[in-house]
């Protein structure tokens, strides 16, 4: 295969050169943290008093964690570095696990992230002839705009659709001929149940690939949207605290996602201990903004769990790549006492030929008991009015589960279609437990 660079010499740049780089880098951004009023208070503590302190990759060690709890604490401009004038663009976080943070941007700030969403897409083998479809949130949400602004600098004919409609979806994707979407995966799963329902033909189409991401989601998910799209899907991962989309990214060999490190240094640290852990081993990964001026924001525990593949990528790019995000470290279901990932409940169901496009995972208290259920809706192909062979497949879903998970589920098959579908990222588990208990 013949693989395109954005940039090429900073995309191959030899590590020890990029080690450099990445040195003077971490000193711009603790000059521009040294300014803010939350980091010029934690630096000094940290023995942290000017960039000068910062002599090589190994001094970030100095520097202690940030956490969301601070950006919340440092709410609404503890963590800005430069005056309010110079501020272009303000994003906030989807509030996911609780109150969102909120980032700003400079003009130069939005250039380089642009830069940093053209590279991405551009490594996935798009270019200026395609036609993109931007089916994510616009607003405060950094997907939207974040893609949007990569796109446009690659040159793409950008629609920039949003989330949800399904309907327009298709005729915008039929009336432009559009090549490329981008979503969550669930919605992209969503838009190909539709599809079917609507009795839309992929042959009006000229869908070739598409970006899914701002979820975790299992590579068997990955190949049924490839397979019923007929499209290759890579990966996106980026989080408003890191500009947004565009911080890591999948190229054309599609394993593991490369972060893009001269604009973002990342470490994987181990969850007792908080020290590095060693490549390959799964950890949170910690991220260093070394791309923003107006909101530096360094060494950051994402509470995201990956880790490092330290092999060299056979696209040439010396950046190293992250195995995709499994899931957040405060994900974690404790069911009876046994620990349960709910990507571990997926990876399970959707190899499944079976199983329709859609899952629910459900926890709830009964007597003094945990009790969990995994709603599924069955495939198309599967025929709602057969009891016994509805009965067959419930059972075989509840023992392959228990088989992998170690734990016996209850298992609820719904009809294709009928589970409730959200338009921006998924809400897959409902955990009814009282929280003090
Ligand atoms: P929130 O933390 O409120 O969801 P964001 O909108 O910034 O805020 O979302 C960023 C988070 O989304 C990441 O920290 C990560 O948990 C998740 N995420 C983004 N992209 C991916 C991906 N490709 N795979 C798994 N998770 C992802
Ligand atoms: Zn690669």
């Amino acid at each position: 295969m013949r693989y395109q660079y954005w940039n090429e010499r900073m995309e191959t740049l030899p590590r020890e050169q990029l080690f450099t780089h990445q040195v003077e880098l971490l000193k711009w951004a603790v000059e521009n943290a040294l300014r803010t009023p939350f980091y010029k208070e934690r630096l000094k503590k940290a023995g942290v008093n000017t960039p000068d302190d910062i002599k090589s990759l190994d001094d970030i060690r100095r520097i202690p964690f940030t956490t969301k709890y601070d950006l919340r604490d440092g709410f609404p401009y503890g963590f800005v570095s430069v005056p309010k004038d110079d501020i272009a663009r303000l994003h906030a976080s989807s509030g996911t696990t609780g109150a969102p943070t909120t980032i700003y941007y400079t003009k130069d700030d939005l250039t380089r992230w642009a830069n940093f969403m053209a590279r991405s897409i551009y490594a996935t083998g798009c270019n200026k002839s395609d036609v993109f479809q931007n089916m994510i949130t616009y607003g405060l949400f950094t997907g939207g705009l974040g893609f949007h602004a990569g796109a446009e600098e690659v040159g793409m004919l950008v629609i920039p659709s949003g989330a949800g409609n399904t309907a327009r979806q298709f005729r915008l994707m039929r009336d432009f001929g559009t090549t490329v979407l981008h979503a969550t995966p669930s919605f992209l799963l969503h838009v190909e149940s539709k599809m079917r329902e609507e009795g839309f033909s992929l042959n009006e189409l000229r869908l070739r690939k598409a970006f899914a991401g701002a979820e975790p989601y299992s590579e068997d998910t990955r190949r049924r949207i490839e397979e019923l799209l007929h499209i290759d899907v890579y990966n996106s991962y980026g989080l408003s605290e890191m500009n947004g989309p565009g911080v890591a990214f999948e190229c054309q060999c599609k394993n593991g996602l490369h972060l893009w490190e001269d604009g973002y240094f990342g470490e994987i640290i181990n969850l007792d201990t908080l020290e590095p852990a060693p490549d390959g081993e799964v950890g949170e990964l910690v991220i260093t903004c070394l791309c923003r001026e107006a909101s530096p924001i360094l060494r950051y525990r994402t509470r995201d769990l990956s880790a490092f593949y330290p092999e060299p990528c056979a696209c040439g790019r010396t950046h190293r790549r992250l195995h995709r995000i499994t899931g957040r470290t405060d994900d974690m279901l404790i069911i009876n006492g046994v620990n349960l990932f709910p990507s571990q409940i997926e990876e399970v169901i959707m190899s499944m030929k079976e199983v329709g496009n859609n899952y629910l995972i459900v926890v709830e208290k009964e007597g003094v008991l945990d009790r969990l259920t995994v709603k599924t809706e069955v495939g198309p192909d599967v025929f709602w009015d057969d009891a016994r062979l509805l009965n067959a497949l419930k059972e075989k879903i509840r023992k392959t589960l228990q088989a992998s998970i170690s734990i016996n589920p209850r298992v609820e098959l719904h009809e294709n279609g009928s589970l409730p579908v959200s338009e921006g990222k998924a809400k897959r588990v409902i955990d009814s437990r009282p929280k003090d208990v």
